[in-house]
């Protein structure tokens, strides 16, 4: 199990990130747009379909908007 922080702040609606997820658990909110002036990345709060902590979306963001937190034995540990 994993889990991911985006910066929503700096992002600017690439897509790379809501593309490169294997368990399709990024999108763009279009709701939303941020100081740069971009509707930004969010993370779905989908129970059904749990992050895998692979680091995928976080190694193509070119802004590295991402940090990946994976539980391992009870304890989180940063991987980007
Ligand atoms: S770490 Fe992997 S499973 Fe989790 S949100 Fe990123 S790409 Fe998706
Ligand atoms: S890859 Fe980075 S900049 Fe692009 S949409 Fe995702 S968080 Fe935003």
């Amino acid at each position: 199990m994993g889990k991911i922080v985006i910066h929503h702040e700096g992002c600017k609606g690439c897509r790379y990130c809501v593309d490169s997820c294997p368990r399709e658990l990024i999108y763009i909110n279009t709701e939303q747009i941020n100081i740069l002036g971009y509707n930004p990345a969010h993370v779905k709060d989908d129970p059904e379909k749990a992050c895998v902590g692979c680091s995928l979306c976080a190694e193509v963001c070119p802004d590295v908007l991402i940090e990946v937190y994976r539980e391992k034995k009870g304890a989180k540990k940063e991987h980007a």
